[in-house]
């Protein structure tokens, strides 16, 4: 199956955001900047280059991909996890003040042709530097979030749905958003101050049991232990960075965003609680 075509009246050069027209499978802007279309979607991931920590963004990026695959396999399954819930949520959250006319900007959409959080909207554009499913069920360019390829103000909300957390430049990306749309909305996992990853992935190991139980005392006396023992450097293999809630909102005013609304969610059956902020310039 073909990807659903993007069109391409949204879209501008990502290098200086002039209008693009299209000459065969290229898209040509007047400065002379070309960028391919593979089926059916722009590609203008040429236009960053050599940025830092390249090489373990990729070799990321490569580690999460058994994980999409297994998820895209079994969509049933991918219904019934947390993060399915959550992310329905999140499409209630994001367009409570937009309304289901808006133009909707998603960047870092995944690989998936399907997302718990889109919602009825006049355009639903997805970007990611990965091409991933060519089923998707709505209109995607391949691109960076640091180097978003539209004009200023031509969406009205950017979505960043636990993409903020895996891209090489927060901030970057932030600014992007807040130039490409006037408020930007954002779901991510964020780390409880005091309290290391490691600590939280082992106490979620813990039998949800009262502890006056013998064996969910032992167990959770084995989790100390093992925990003393561990080595306190936990290296994530997925993400490039974990914030706490007070670096999120530093994040926001450093993009120039106030903060509009916020929103934590946890049932503690989870590592990390998760996030949502809104957020206008
Ligand atoms: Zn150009």
């Amino acid at each position: 199956m073909l990807a659903r075509p993007m069109r391409t009246d949204l879209l501008a050069c990502p290098e200086d955001h002039t209008a693009l027209r299209e000459d065969g499978d290229l898209l040509r802007c007047e400065h002379g900047h070309e960028w391919p279309v593979r089926d059916g979607a722009p590609v203008f991931t040429a236009a960053v280059g050599g940025f830092e920590r390249r090489a373990e963004w990729e070799r990321k990026q490569e580690n999460s991909v058994p994980e999409y695959e297994q998820e895209e396999a079994d969509q049933q399954a991918r219904r019934g996890t947390m993060a399915w819930t959550v992310g329905r949520l999140f499409g209630e959250f994001w367009s409570q003040p937009v309304g289901d006319a808006a133009k909707v900007l998603d960047v870092g959409c995944s690989v998936y042709a399907e997302l718990p959080y889109r919602r009825p909207a006049e355009r639903f554009v997805g970007v990611d530097p990965l091409p991933g499913s060519p089923a998707r069920e709505y209109e995607f360019v391949q691109a960076f979030g640091e180097r978003l390829p539209f004009a200023a103000g031509t969406f009205d909300v950017a979505l960043l749905a636990t993409s903020l957390d895996h891209v090489a430049d927060p901030l970057a990306v932030l600014r992007e958003c807040a130039r490409a749309a006037p408020r930007v909305a954002i779901w991510i996992g964020i780390i409880e101050p005091g309290l290391d990853f490691g600590v939280l992935e082992a106490l979620a190991r813990v039998p949800r049991e009262p502890l006056y139980r013998p064996r969910a005392a032992a167990a959770a006396a084995r989790t100390l232990y093992a925990l003393n023992a561990a080595p306190k450097d936990y290296a994530d293999e997925l993400h490039l960075h974990r914030f706490e809630l007070i670096q999120m909102r530093e994040l926001v005013a450093a993009a120039g965003l106030a903060l509009e609304r916020q929103m934590l969610i946890t049932d503690y059956s989870q590592t990390t609680p998760h996030l949502f902020l809104d957020a206008t310039r």
